[in-house]
């Protein structure tokens, strides 16, 4: 016996079923049991005054009057009946059940389920409560069905597992956790998930495994950080730190709090003999920029390469200009990898590299391909790019290539997706804006109100500052928004006469977009009409404006992104957000926006908001899926279950004592350990 005999070793599973449980990817009685419910159903029987307006309830009462069946169209039909429940007269509405009628016999007790309308004193609509629904007193799990597959068979299935099979199911945890946090063992905690008797039963089952889910994942990515810094062991950099200080003492500006401690980290960690594996979050406008000179400046005296790896082309060539400017009076070079450069060009940048000649490479993600050779690379920092993940290190791994990472991003990522999507980094956070910033006054205007808006912008020109206007935004159809910026050019060509109006769209040639970021930025336009291109990294300090168009088809968080490229200078900026939403969380969006310019308290909003799924966009967002957890929700689970997978990881008896070996064979199975850990 075991479970991971097929399904078809269940009572009642033929050939049939299993084809039905295989499109359900239920190829095993372990998967049968672990095909969890998405909700039960509660057929408990409740008294009225307990229950809330659109409520799901189960009532017990006396039939009161005769049932009353109108039929329209040819299959449909309304049954009503008045029913007498703790005293109040309730009535029952059901649809397409005129069979019932014979049911209702006046005074009779009947069990009936049914949505509650408090106004209405109504239940609709209604269904009829087996006697065994309402007997058994325990909830029935609702599973998602596929095909042919019965609701009442899947159930029959996984009872029939369960009582077979039930008692090979092992626990996982170790001992002293499951007795320190009380938690339900693994075989009733299963039992329960599907076939709980109160609600209770049911919480503490899922509170048990969400704990394991999360203990295990937690585990595991601590494992693996583990293992690439034991692999790492002796790469240590022998770093000039007197130089680096006076480097920093030299900067235009005195470094903030938040900066000093964060630079700190970072030598710390060039210096340690691990590989730094660094997630830096600081909010737009923090200066994270010359954080990254820092580091590169570091890395590059200490004998080595760096390498600046950036999402769009605009923002290599920003950081190129303010990287070149910090460290080519120190002797460092500094060249840009861009996609748009000739063949000449690009080959004298590559074998500069590679002979070492080149100290720092800034560019997209094309620095780490193919036919890009490093003559010594030890660090690579990327900036607002959430997709440096495993799959980049292999590839730099690949090339022999084991340099420090440094992974700067403005998307405040919250604390919860942070531990859990980056579990196996560091985390670095600059929480304080440089001094003299003024915040950004946000302001939600109507499109109609547009004439307005115009005014306050040509006003803000003409005391010499600058506007970026952010145009309609068409899912979807990249063609469609750049009419909608030329359109937008147009009009404001003609609404503001005296000045000039920059164009920027994703569908300009590389030179094109750069000399209009050009004249912006050295205010020969004192208006860019954009697509959403200039969402990140940009720095303009001058402007002071930023209108977005349909600012409710944004997420918090980019609205916020896009509101950053202005108050980063020592002007009050301003944000207005042309928007009409018409859903309630659209409306709850602009205010929020008009509320707060903390990006953590956005990001954490934006969370709730929208869920963790789409806060990164579905493809980017690499998050781990979990058949119980729910990282909105139990993101406080998630926190203990890392600190208890850290001093797992750490200590000796978890890879020594037996009563780790479950564990350690999981993590195997899943292939983060190999055998040589398991000796
Ligand atoms: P971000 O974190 O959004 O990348 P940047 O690095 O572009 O921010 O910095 C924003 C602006 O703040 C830049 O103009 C930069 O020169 C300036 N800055 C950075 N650090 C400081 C500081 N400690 N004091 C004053 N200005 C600073
Ligand atoms: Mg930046």
């Amino acid at each position: 016996m075991s479970l991971q005999l097929p399904v078809t070793v269940i009572k009642g599973v033929g050939e049939h079923s299993r084809e039905l449980l295989s499109s359900l990817h239920i190829h095993t009685v372990n998967d049968l049991l672990e095909y969890y419910p998405f909700r039960h159903e509660d057929y408990a029987v409740r008294p009225l005054s307990e229950v809330q307006h659109e409520e799901r309830i189960t009532v017990r009462g006396q039939v009161q009057s005769e049932p009353a069946v109108r039929f329209y169209g040819k299959k449909k039909s309304r049954l009503t009946v008045r029913i007498l429940v703790d005293g109040q007269l309730v009535q029952a509405i059901f649809f397409n059940q005129h069979y019932l009628k014979s049911r209702f016999v006046i005074g009779n007790e009947v069990v009936v389920t049914g949505k509650w309308d408090q106004g209405r004193a109504s239940l609709s609509p209604a269904v009829m409560t087996t006697k065994k629904q309402s007997n058994e007193e325990g909830l029935e799990p609702v599973y998602s069905l596929k095909g042919d597959l019965k609701m009442a068979t899947l159930r029959k299935f996984i009872h029939e597992a369960m009582g077979s099979y039930g008692d090979l199911i092992e626990e996982t945890l170790p001992r002293q956790l499951v007795s320190a946090y009380r938690l339900m063992d693994r075989k009733e905690a299963i039992f329960h998930l599907h076939f709980p008797k109160s609600q209770d039963d049911l919480k503490q089952a899922k509170r048990r495994m969400i704990y394991e889910e999360l203990l295990l994942f937690q585990l595991k990515m601590q494992t693996y950080r583990k293992q690439e810094r034991e692999q790492q062991k002796g790469d240590k950099k022998h770093m000039p730190t007197e130089s680096v200080e006076q480097f920093v003492q030299k900067l235009p500006f005195p470094l903030t709090g938040a900066q000093n401690r964060v630079k700190n980290e970072i030598l710390r960690d060039l210096t340690s003999p691990y590989r730094m594996n660094r997630l830096l979050q600081g909010d737009v406008g923090s200066g994270k920029t010359v954080i990254a000179a820092i580091a590169l400046y570091a890395v590059v005296k200490s004998g080595y390469q760096g390498a600046l790896m950036v999402p769009t082309e605009i923002l290599a060539e920003q950081h190129l200009e303010s990287l070149t400017g910090l460290l080519e009076p120190e002797g460092i070079s500094v060249k840009l990898l861009s996609g748009s450069a000739k063949a000449k060009e690009r080959r004298e940048v590559l074998a500069s590299l590679k002979s070492g000649e080149l100290d720092v490479l800034v560019g997209t993600h094309a620095l780490i391909q193919e036919g890009v050779d490093f003559e010594n690379l030890g660090l690579v920092i990327t900036d607002e790019q959430h997709r440096f993940g495993v799959n980049q290190r292999k590839v730099l791994r690949k090339k022999g290539l084991h340099p420090d990472v440094l992974f700067m991003t403005a998307t405040p990522i919250p604390r919860t997706l942070a531990i859990s999507a980056f579990g196996d980094m560091d985390v670095s956070v600059i929480d304080e804006m440089p001094k003299g910033r003024k915040p950004i006054e946000t302001y939600w205007a109507k499109p109609s109100m547009f004439d307005r808006v115009l005014h306050f912008m040509e006003k803000e020109i003409t005391n010499g500052r600058q506007a970026y206007v952010i145009c309609p935004l068409i899912e979807e159809s990249e063609k469609l928004d750049v009419q909608n910026a030329i359109d937008v050019h147009a009009m404001l060509t003609q609404g503001l006469s005296d000045w000039k109006i920059g164009l920027m769209h994703g569908r300009l040639h590389q030179e094109e977009k750069e000399a209009a970021m050009d004249a912006f930025s050295e205010n020969q336009t004192q208006v860019l009409v954009s697509t959403t291109v200039v969402e990140v990294g940009v720095n303009v300090p001058n402007a002071t404006v930023m209108v977005i168009y349909d600012a409710e088809r944004f997420g918090l968080s980019q609205l916020h992104q896009l509101r950053g490229r202005v108050g980063r200078g020592s002007e009050q900026s301003y944000c207005i957000l042309l928007a009409d939403p018409k859903s309630d969380n659209g409306k709850e969006r602009m205010q929020i926006m008009t509320e707060t310019n903390d990006g953590f308290e956005l990001s954490e909003r934006d969370l709730e908001l929208r869920g963790p799924g789409d806060f990164f966009g579905a493809k980017q967002s690499g998050l781990p899926e979990f058949k119980v957890a729910d990282l909105v929700h139990d993101y406080r689970v998630l926190e203990i279950a890392r600190q208890d997978a850290a001093k797992l990881v750490g200590s000796e008896a978890f890879w020594q004592s037996k009563d780790y070996m479950k564990l350690r064979k999981w993590l195997e199975d899943e292939g983060v350990l190999t055998l040589n850990h398991l000796d």
